[in-house]
């Protein structure tokens, strides 16, 4: 077929809702050879809900929710969006921690009337020595684990919903000769539940938002040209790390700022439109 000129390919992109950041990007996007996804708000809708709260001992289900909540207080996270919508819903009394600290890809750390609170994934409490032995993982949801005072309280499971286009998407990129890959912070577990209703190749669990930059780096090395597509705040390193960084329209500021292309729609058939796009396009006249 004709190939289409730049200014028809950033005119095409317009109409589907793919916003290219110049010509740089639809010339990097022709010669992409493996996509690396981040999984929440990318792959899944980051639409989280609150499913089980299981407290350890004789904690009550609420006291355990209040204590998640004061935790997420502050929380943009949607897993802690998700916690605070849950305790509301119930009508749970809010208490706003006298100290506050993120740890970034693992959880909150807060203290409380009740005590030093811990909220976020296993590695954290892993690393503040909290005996684990009472946790049980409830396969293909995200957990958040609590302690208090450095004991274990109990957990929440959480769920999130895979876009309904992902499967295509995914496959439409392999058709194209493509490899995929998933990154996450979560745990294994959920990660592989997604990756495998999903058709994803490589999956990547648990890791800290450092480490993303550097797998992408990896697998560059081995199979060429990567882009990356993601959408969280601490996604933009790795977004500007790619040779092509695309980011979701829903995602944080920062993650569309970095990025060379947005997917204005949130679609994941948007990626392997994007691509077929950009091999259409001519050579940019210079
Ligand atoms: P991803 O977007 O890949 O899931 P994040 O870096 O945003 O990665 O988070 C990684 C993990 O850290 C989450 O899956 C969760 O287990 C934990 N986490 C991060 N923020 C919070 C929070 N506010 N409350 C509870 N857990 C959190
Ligand atoms: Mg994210």
């Amino acid at each position: 077929s004709v190939p289409l000129s730049f200014f028809s390919g950033i005119g095409a992109g317009s109409r589907k809702g793919i916003l290219f950041k110049g010509g740089i990007a639809l010339e990097a996007l022709k010669n992409v050879k493996v996509v690396v996804m981040d999984k929440t708000g990318t792959i899944t809708k980051g639409n989280f809900v609150v499913q089980t709260v299981s407290p350890s001992g004789s904690m009550k289900k609420e006291e355990l929710l209040a204590l998640a909540a004061a935790c997420e207080t502050a929380s943009t996270h949607p897993i802690g969006i998700s916690i605070l919508a849950a305790a509301r819903d119930q009508s749970l009394s809010e208490e706003t921690p006298r100290d506050l600290a993120e740890i970034p890809g693992k959880g909150i750390r807060a203290v409380t009337s009740a005590g030093v609170l811990l909220c976020g994934n296993r590695k954290l409490l892993e690393e503040n020595q909290v005996d684990l032995a009472g946790f049980k993982e409830d396969s293909g949801s995200t957990m958040v684990l609590l302690a208090k005072d450095g004991v274990y309280a109990g957990s929440i499971s959480i769920s999130d919903t895979i876009k309904p286009e992902a499967s295509a998407a995914i496959a439409s990129l392999k058709k194209m000769g493509i490899q995929t890959a998933m990154l996450t912070g979560d745990s294994e577990a959920a990660a592989n539940a997604v990756a495998s209703s999903t058709g994803i190749d490589r999956v990547y669990a648990k890791l800290l938002p450092g480490d993303k930059l550097d797998l992408l780096q990896n697998l560059r090395k081995e199979a060429g040209n990567a882009m990356f597509v993601g959408d969280g705040i601490n996604d933009a390193p790795v977004l500007a790390g790619a040779d092509v960084g695309a980011a979701m329209g829903s995602g944080a500021d920062a993650a569309i700022e970095a990025a060379d292309v947005v997917y204005m729609t949130s679609s994941m058939e948007a990626i392997p439109e994007s691509i077929r796009i950009a091999k259409k396009t001519g050579a940019i006249a210079t």
